[in-house]
């Protein structure tokens, strides 16, 4: 097909239709046609036996959104930085910048960390290079924390509910996920690939504009309790728009498929180059678990930055913490895939360390919402997969 065709056919063919029809011919993008840049998709080898790990945790949601409050305790001054809900990997430098800047204005030359997840690990870091002397104390290291269980892609979003969400929570987003995305640049293109780009597809039998489906309920026959969502377009500058796939470009077995291109993190290479920097820098680490806020008075630093994530809601006592429960299941790696694609609420993703596989949708995020069971299930694992299996079995990897 020639390409004039091919821009016609394809929906893909001016991306400035997007941005409305008074846009100059120059300020347009023309995009290359998919049928040029579709590289040839190898298979996910989705199949239960290939299933070597799952993982179950918990979203620290916070009905208020972040706490990012400051408080005193006896002779020490606290910055709280927990409750990231499920953009914790999205926001964390921009999290950490924002409370690194409020501790620096009191001259510490030593920082206590409390947490060594993702917010903790990210907020030494920035403290590190805001100048001072840097210890974690932490219950686990990150390898054995609840961050270390996410799906970990990148989604500028931030979780409270819509009626408790403060009156800047869109502002706090916006700042905290543009200072993390000019943070990511350093760590993407180094070798393991810590922080990596893909191609994701999204997959539906039915019209993506069609109706959706009335909202999951709780087991309660509640509904899900409404969310804060950004302002239509504030963030849309971060994120590369999707493409739909013509249908004589469309390698997937089903009727509407579109393209996007999804920003993610590899946890082990990624986690490793963030621990190695920061011993490297001089950062100590002191296992310890607290029970009180007051210990942290008899702490030798007195600027600390609270990072503990849901375990907030335990140690610190935060009512307004709720359990989002979530789970990942993995297969063996397939280093020949280089892409993830979400089918029938279920999204598989490429990752150096496995193909993750994570239910999604409304349905489960009823099942989900204030769920702290941990436990990771076999059964709930296998059905994931098995709608990945299914799709497989019919993908030939060219267009119908
Ligand atoms: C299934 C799932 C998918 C997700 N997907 C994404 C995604 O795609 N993108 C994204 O951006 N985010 C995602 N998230 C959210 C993200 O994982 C979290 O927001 C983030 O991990 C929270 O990090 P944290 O450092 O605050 O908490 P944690 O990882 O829980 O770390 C807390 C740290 O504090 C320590 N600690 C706690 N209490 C104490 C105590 N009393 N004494 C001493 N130490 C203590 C712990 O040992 C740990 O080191 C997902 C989450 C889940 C569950």
């Amino acid at each position: 097909m020639d390409r004039r065709n091919l821009l016609k056919t394809s929906f893909a063919g001016l991306v400035g239709l997007s941005a409305g029809g008074g846009q100059s011919a120059a300020a347009q993008t023309v995009r290359v046609p998919l049928i040029e840049r579709l590289p040839a998709l190898a298979p996910i080898r989705a199949h239960v036996d290939r299933i070597y790990d799952i993982k179950s945790c918990i979203r620290p949601f916070r009905t208020k959104g972040p706490n990012l409050n400051v408080e005193q305790i006896g002779d020490a001054t606290v910055l709280h930085n927990y409750g990231h809900a499920g953009d914790g990997w999205t926001l964390s430098w921009g999290s950490a910048d924002m409370q690194v800047q409020k501790a620096m204005s009191f001259s510490p030359k030593k920082v206590a960390v409390i947490g060594c997840g993702i917010i903790g690990l990210t907020t030494a870091l920035t403290a590190q290079r805001a100048g001072a002397e840097v210890t974690i104390y932490t219950r686990e290291m990150l390898w054995r924390t609840r961050s270390m269980r996410a799906n970990g892609v990148w989604g500028p979003s931030i979780g409270a509910l819509a009626s408790e969400a403060p009156a800047n929570l869109a502002d706090i987003c916006e700042q905290m996920c543009r200072t993390s995305l000019k943070t990511y640049r350093f760590y993407t293109g180094l070798a393991g690939n810590p922080i990596a780009w893909c191609d994701h597809y999204d997959l539906s039998d039915t019209p993506f504009d069609a109706p959706p489906p009335p909202p999951a309920r709780l087991p309660s026959g509640e509904p899900v309790p409404p969310t804060f969502r950004m302002p239509e377009g504030r963030l849309a500058d971060l994120s590369p728009k999707s493409e739909m796939l013509a249908s004589n470009v469309n390698p997937w077995p089903v009727k509407y498929a579109s393209r996007s291109s999804k920003m993610y993190f590899n946890f082990s290479e990624y986690g490793h180059l963030l621990v190695s920097q920061f011993f490297a820098a001089g950062g100590k680490v002191v296992m310890r678990d607290f029970h009180a806020p007051g210990e942290l008075a008899h702490l030798p630093e007195k600027l600390i930055i609270n990072c503990p994530g849901y375990a907030a809601s335990d140690w610190w006592k935060d009512k307004a913490m709720i359990p989002v429960r979530g789970q990942t299941e993995w297969l063996i790696p397939q280093p020949e895939v280089n892409y993830s694609v979400t089918y029938r609420n279920v999204q598989a993703r490429s990752k150096s360390d496995g193909i993750m596989v994570i239910a999604v949708g409304d349905a489960q995020r009823a099942k989900s919402w204030n769920n702290s069971n941990e436990r990771p299930d076999r059964a709930e694992a296998e059905a994931a997969v098995r709608v990945m299996e299914e799709l497989f079995s019919r993908f030939t990897g060219v267009p119908a």
